[in-house]
């Protein structure tokens, strides 16, 4: 009976607990829900890793539809069909011996009902790749975590030769920091988008793709950022005849991306350090 009881009042807290995070939640006005496909619920951004150095924000906050899960957060442009911004913590962790998914790239199931589902097949025949931000190998640690990476919002048509090329270097470049330097990474991709170009009118094709990575030793977090941190900061053209670069080729500042997207990142950064981490290039 003891038993029993024990699990019944505990049974109630949680339910309490929960009902109390759905209307923090719901009260918060302006944000979108933050909620992932486990029912777990955020209040707010504050406990989200992925956003510990900043959300990105814009001067138009209506095409920025946040959604944030245990393996990332982004922005999704509904009217482009891609992420205005996807923003994930990287270190050793979150690498594993998961598999890579197989099957086709999902519709991102906490897409709203009324937005336009953008598909596996619209990039068939496109000549275009779905390229990963948040890279398939960065999240192996399980299935779930592995298969968040294929969902639809998490890529962008690029190139064959951007997407295997120097993109993909870079992505074996902070691998290393993690695995080799034991880093702690805060990552940030997208795209810049120049000009009306869409697949079949339905998926913006970016001019470019960006990458910005800010270099901590692990366990560091947005009080540990100063003037002389390590940030590291490219744009690479979505074009044919890159796929031999180098990544270093397409160093860049922080703030020219800045100036490319409308977007200000790494704004928990304080604006004093920001200036000069933003304005400098990677050694
Ligand atoms: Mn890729
Ligand atoms: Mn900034």
């Amino acid at each position: 009976m003891e038993i029993i009881f024990n699990f019944g009042i505990k049974m109630k807290v949680k339910v309490l607990f929960l009902s109390i995070v759905f209307l923090l939640a719901a009260c918060k006005s302006g944000d979108n829900p933050v909620q992932e496909s486990d029912g777990t619920v955020y209040q707010g951004w504050d406990n989200i890793v992925h956003a510990a150095l900043g959300i990105p924000v814009d001067a138009d906050s209506t095409d920025d539809y946040i959604i944030a899960r245990h393996q990332y957060i982004l922005s999704y442009n509904n009217e482009r069909g891609v992420a205005n911004w996807v923003s994930w913590n990287q270190n050793a962790d979150w690498y594993g011996d998961v598999e890579r998914y197989g099957g086709k790239f999902k519709v991102d199931p906490m897409l709203p009902d009324n937005f336009k589902k953008v598909t596996h097949d619209d990039y068939t025949n496109s000549g275009f790749d779905r390229g990963h931000m948040v890279r398939s190998e960065d999240r192996t640690k399980t299935v779930e975590d592995n298969i968040a990476t294929f969902y639809m919002t998490n890529v962008m048509p690029q190139t064959p030769d951007l997407n295997r090329g120097c993109w993909l270097d870079l992505e074996y470049y902070y691998e290393d920091l993690c695995k080799k330097q034991d880093k702690e990474l805060y990552i940030i991709a997208g795209g810049i988008f120049h000009k009306d170009n869409y697949i079949n009118g339905k998926v913006a094709i970016p001019d470019s793709t960006y990458k910005i990575i800010v270099v901590l030793d692990r366990g560091q977090g947005a009080s540990d950022v100063t003037t002389s941190t390590e940030v590291i900061a490219v744009v690479m053209p979505n074009t044919d005849g890159i796929r031999s670069d180098d990544w270093q080729k397409y160093i860049t500042t922080v703030d020219r991306i800045e100036n490319s997207t409308g977007y200000d990142f790494l704004n928990r950064v304080p604006v004093d350090i920001q200036k000069v981490i933003e304005s400098k290039l990677a050694n």
